[in-house]
């Protein structure tokens, strides 16, 4: 689903920055422009300010700034896409994705009446919670025993769903809800060789499921009697509008929590993320009665790349979970984690102890998790030598997994003392792991900008370009490797000395990047860079292994070896993006033309970032108009960076 550039322009031109901030703040007018205490922010007297002449709005205590569409991603969390559809929306701006064919209209005024229905569900069984003998006396005792406050229970959008056979499903009928959209959202079930209906979530207090946006995706049902022979919960099937593994529970409520503190609690029940909350801690989602998966983690990671799993003391919970950490490190996250005492979840923890209590003892034992499972490998191994090289296995392989060299090789250390093996055996291992993984089909997310739709057009997937102000990719702190710096040299490194059509692979990649006077963020890679510069001005044999193996530079030789062993691997992506790029030497070709220009993407990214840091410490209108426009003028380049890969890559 994409936005055309013109329609882009035509929300851009409608949205007024006064009413679309109004929705969130409250302005108070003062002569031409509006006045507030600012939202991203904690102040007592109002220093953000709206100027509608501009479109603008510029805090003066904290420095934020920006247009409609920054704020709403700021504010929201919404990407760039759905900082556009909200404004669409609100403008009445009809989308002109790409002309959807008559399908594709029919689909989306489905989806459309199955969200009507959620809402009004959501609606109905909050007002049955309240209002009706039953909901108060059996579902909202139920959720005043557990500690829940009215407030939390309304932030929520808990309800209750009534223990009558039909009652919920006859009211949708009566409010002239089709049968069809009331199957489709699962919220009733049609026994056809009985002939009858019936609420699929009849007697369960009901915990709405929420998406980023704050609609109504679909429900999980928490049953109150016990004994009975049914499951404790029961979750919405899957729909039009709701995936398990696309949604998180609490979210919507933690989004801004997480945000705010860089960190996310990752727990298991919907029961232990309102509880959580009640006592303090607003940072908390769970996976929705599936195993985590990498669109959940990828939800996450909008907010922060910091996530703590909460984990209740039995070592087969923990056990189900190593698979959901594995894709946690696959995805950049750092992980830490918390055991609960035995017997013990957040819930029952925060039930029995208070909400101090809670608080002190998260802050008390979390710990990192590789190094905790490191260690409790160590245990086992003392117990049980034979299962040594199993372990051994499995901590390798999460190792691969994380991204960051420089963190790896940390991870190697702790390691190899703990199984007592050298650095440099175990250095070997997690290279080899790396090769193997990078053999299967990757499902990461890939580090290029650009794509064969081309920035020009507003994808589904958000994109680093987003905003600098509020994307998660800050630029790196050194020490930090950005994949695409890492990717070229990876490439220089690997595949320099061959040659493609236009030229030796070293020659064109050192050519292309002194004619705009890069620099590497990260210093290891400028000094090998270097190293093919100067090979080159006098005419020597580039580096190899051999030159790398036995260089002083210890981080430029561990770095290079690495890149040396786990091998570069063309990427095969141009067959999923339907480019036909027949044989290797024109995928090499292919990948050299992509290495430079994300290179360069990302160069531009960081100006636009270092724009935004001064955006929010300028002070003057009239520099901050300029940075503005200069921001717009580094947007447009990086959509052009984006063309030329399309365009170098096609012809
Ligand atoms: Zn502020």
């Amino acid at each position: 689903m994409m936005i055309g550039q013109e329609t882009i322009q035509r929300i851009r031109d409608a949205a007024r920055i006064e009413e679309v901030v109004g929705e969130f703040v409250t302005l108070k007018k003062r002569g031409a422009s509006f006045q507030a205490c600012c939202p991203f922010h904690n102040e007592k007297t109002p220093s953000f300010h709206v100027n509608p002449a501009r479109g603008i709005f510029k805090c003066f205590g904290c420095g934020e700034a920006g247009d409609s569409v920054s704020f709403l991603m700021k504010h929201e969390h919404y990407s760039y896409p759905e900082a556009l559809r909200y404004l669409a929306r609100k403008y009445h701006i009809e989308i002109d994705e790409e002309q959807p064919s008559e399908e594709e209209r029919q689909r989306q005024s489905e989806r459309d009446a199955l969200f009507h229905l959620t809402e009004f569900a959501q609606q109905y069984f909050a007002d049955i919670l309240y209002n009706d003998e039953e909901g108060r006396s059996v579902g909202l005792s139920y959720l005043h025993s557990r500690g829940l406050t009215d407030g939390v229970i309304r932030k929520f959008g808990l309800g209750y769903c009534k223990d009558e056979w039909t009652d919920f499903t006859d009211h949708a009928r009566r409010s002239g809800y089709s049968d069809e959209v009331l199957t489709k959202t699962g919220l009733t079930v049609f026994k056809e060789e009985a002939g009858r209906a019936y609420d699929r979530f009849r007697a369960r207090v009901m915990f709405p499921i929420f998406s980023i946006s704050g609609r109504v995706l679909g429900f999980s049902g928490r049953v109150l009697t016990s004994g009975k022979q049914s499951a404790k919960y029961v979750n919405s099937p899957e729909s039009d509008i709701y995936t398990k593994g696309n949604s998180l529970y609490g979210l919507y409520q933690a989004r801004q929590a997480i945000s705010r503190q860089d960190k996310c609690y990752l727990v298991e029940g919907n029961v232990d993320v309102v509880s959580m909350f009640m006592s303090g801690v607003e940072n908390t989602v769970a996976s929705c009665g599936t195993a985590l998966t990498t669109q959940q983690i990828r939800l996450i990671k909008r907010y922060t790349t910091h996530v703590t799993v909460l984990y209740d003391g039995d070592a087969a919970g923990i056990k189900a979970t190593l698979k959901a950490v594995d894709l946690l490190f696959a995805e950049g996250m750092h992980v830490r984690m918390v055991l609960f005492p035995d017997g013990d979840d957040p819930d029952s923890y925060a039930q029995k102890y208070g909400s101090e209590q809670l608080q002190r003892y998260l802050a008390e034992h979390e710990e990192n998790f590789l190094l905790y499972r490191m260690r409790v490998a160590g245990d086992e191994i003392r117990r049980d030598p034979i299962r040594k090289a199993e372990l051994e296995n499995a901590i390798v392989h999460s190792i691969a997994l994380v991204p960051d060299p420089l963190e790896r090789s940390e991870y190697v250390v702790q390691c190899a003392s703990i199984f007592a093996v050298s650095d440099q055996t175990l250095t070997t291992l997690v290279a080899k792991a790396i090769a193997r993984q990078r053999q299967q089909p990757s499902q990461a997310a890939p580090a290029v900008t650009t794509g064969p739709d081309g920035p020009s057009v507003v994808s589904e997937t958000p994109s680093p370009i987003q905003d600098g102000a509020s994307a998660p990719q800050q630029a790196a702190p050194v020490g930090e490797v950005s994949p695409q710096e890492h990717k070229l040299i990876s490439l220089l490194v690997c595949h320099g000395h061959q040659s493609i059509p236009a030229g030796r692979v070293a020659d064109l990649i050192v050519k292309d990047l002194e004619d705009d006077e890069l620099q590497f963020d990260h210093p290891v890679l400028q000094r090998i860079f270097n190293l093919f510069q100067q090979a080159l001005q006098a005419g020597q044999p580039l580096p190899d292994a051999n030159f790398f193996a036995r260089t002083d530079d210890t981080a430029m030789r561990n770095m290079a070896l690495e890149m040396l062993m786990s091998g570069y691997t063309i990427s095969p992506r141009w067959k999923d993006k339907h480019i036909y790029v027949p044989t290797p030497e024109e995928r090499l070709a292919a990948d050299v033309v992509e290495s430079v220009l994300s290179f360069k993407a990302r160069k531009v990214e960081q100006r636009m970032q270092s724009v935004d840091m001064q955006l929010k410490t300028c002070t003057d209108e009239e520099v901050m108009f300029q940075l503005l426009a200069e921001k717009n003028e580094l947007k447009k380049l990086h959509i052009a960076i984006g063309h030329g890969a399309l365009h170098r890559i096609i012809t």
